[in-house]
């Protein structure tokens, strides 16, 4: 029998504020353990939270970017469990009265996936299980992360592969960041996101039982951890056997997913009001004014390079979605006079390269400045070197730090433009190579570009193969 998936994605993004929800420690990461701690946060009996706004407007801007209906009232929760890095022994949540209900994400295929909502809540501590002399018999606790501001997005279970359900997560990832909300790092825990996996005969309507896959906590695994699940549950209903509802964890060094609990030992949190927190009242204005100040999404952004620039959707999308901090970095180019086509090509070719060469995805990594690369390119577009010679340029730009122009005059790459010397060059190349020229005179024309490469080797690059072209062509034909 063949299977459908069925995903839904619940995903934690923690908001970039300067301080935590709820108190006003910093919430900065790397910082030396229990050093951003107060009574609020470490749950001492008698402290009380007042609520970080600037948090609150964090979550709106992904309410607003995300089409969520915002609620003019939620309330927060205390979702109650013990654990050791949870000092109060509650998070404070929310849980009837979310801040905002629906909402959509829109594939690169078209398919539109449902929000169910999103809700703010506070981070818990961290536990240590490694790393110290004694970590065999003792845990370590690290209240730092305590507290830190966080919204939980929960889409509807509207996934049906687990490429779709990487694109849906790459979306998310690349809005919140996108709108300055959250760092995008999943290795260092600030986005994180749970897959709830379920699979049912093709055809059918029913939902399976599922099971909800923690700890994956890198983009590249995201896929490899549903594709190996699914194919889990396949196995295991193709047996005959049924899927327990249950939490399973990801182990990126077997790339397997194993139990950790099942539905039966699930906490039961008895949530209730947060009696020391008075209603979220979010007034029409105040979303007015975060619609207002909204940046530009990724999707604006492509379509405003496309009718901008004149570059491709699929150009635009690569420099926007695939290459991070590539769409400022081009903008960059472009504003420093280098046309809008070749800089992107540059960014998406040369520039792509070398970040894969050095291990790195960002732009940030790039160590030429937008400027610099415009200058390089103004060299190309003037004809000053050829696209060859430009790519060795750009190497030795990237380690030497230097100017194009510096490099271009200290090694001598200027093209040659000067007709007699080109001529001088082409009428070498035609005699060291007799047999290709009389084919060519002889019909064989495909011989031309051969010849066109010769010149060009003879140049050692530094000759324009369209002025060669031209006076090839003038020779063989005369
Ligand atoms: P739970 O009761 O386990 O908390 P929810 O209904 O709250 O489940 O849904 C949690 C997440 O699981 C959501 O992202 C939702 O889309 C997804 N989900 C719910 N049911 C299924 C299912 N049968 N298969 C796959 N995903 C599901
Ligand atoms: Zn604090
Ligand atoms: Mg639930």
């Amino acid at each position: 029998m063949a299977f459908e998936p069925v995903i839904g994605l619940e995903i934690h993004c923690q908001l970039l504020t300067e301080t935590k929800i709820f108190c006003g420690c910093r919430t900065a990461f790397g910082a030396a353990p229990n050093t951003h701690v107060c009574p609020v946060c470490l749950g001492l009996p008698g402290a009380l939270p007042v609520l970080n706004r600037q948090a609150v407007a964090f979550a709106l801007r992904a309410a607003v970017a995300l089409e969520c209906e915002v609620q003019p009232t939620s309330v927060f929760a205390r979702k109650n469990s013990f654990y050791p890095d949870l000092p109060k022994g509650y998070q404070i949540s929310q849980y009837d009265r979310p801040l905002a209900l629906g909402g959509r994400v829109v594939l690169g295929n078209g398919t539109v996936v449902k929000l169910t909502r999103i809700h703010m809540e506070e981070d818990a501590g961290k536990s240590l299980h490694h790393g110290f002399a004694d970590s065999d018999s003792k845990t370590y606790l690290d209240f730092n992360r305590a507290g830190t501001p966080l919204i939980e997005i929960v889409t509807e279970p509207d996934l049906r592969s687990a490429a779709d359900a990487a694109d849906c997560f790459s979306r998310l990832r690349e809005l919140l960041v996108a709108i300055g909300i959250n760092d995008g790092n999943m290795e260092e825990g600030s986005l994180r996101c749970d897959d709830n996996v379920s699979l049912r005969p093709v055809g059918t309507e029913a939902f399976g039982a599922k099971a909800e896959v923690k700890n994956v906590n890198s983009f590249r695994f995201l896929e490899k951890a549903l594709d190996y699940e699914i194919s889990r549950q396949a196995e295991v209903l193709g047996s005959g056997g049924r899927v327990a509802q249950e939490t399973r964890q990801w182990d990126s060094d077997t790339g397997t997913t194993q139990s950790m609990r099942s539905k039966e030992e699930a906490n039961d949190y008895r949530y209730f009001p947060e009696p020391d927190l008075p209603p979220l009242l979010v007034s029409d204005g105040w979303i007015a004014d975060v619609r207002q100040q909204m940046p530009e999404l990724p999707a604006a952004r492509v379509e405003r390079f496309v009718a901008a620039f004149g570059l491709s959707a699929y150009d635009a999308d690569v420099l926007v979605r695939l290459i991070p901090g590539a769409a400022d970095y081009f903008e960059a180019a472009v504003a420093s006079g280098a046309p809008a086509k070749p800089a992107g090509n540059w960014i998406q070719g040369e520039v792509r390269r070398k970040l894969k060469e050095i291990g790195a995805d960002s732009v940030d990594a790039v160590p030429i400045p937008a400027e610099a690369l415009a200058a390089l390119i103004a060299l190309v577009e003037r004809q000053v070197i050829s696209s060859s010679v430009a790519k060795e340029v750009f190497e030795d730009m990237w380690s030497s730090g230097q100017s194009a122009q510096a490099i271009v005059d200290a090694r001598g790459l200027a093209q040659i433009g000067d007709e007699a010397a080109l001529t001088a060059l082409v009428d070498q190349v035609i005699a060291a190579h007799p047999e290709p020229v009389a084919q060519y005179r002889a019909g064989k024309t495909q011989t031309f570009g051969f010849l066109v490469g010769a010149t060009m080797k003879a140049s050692k690059g530094k000759a324009n193969p369209a002025t060669v072209s031209t006076i090839l062509r003038g020779r063989l034909e005369s």
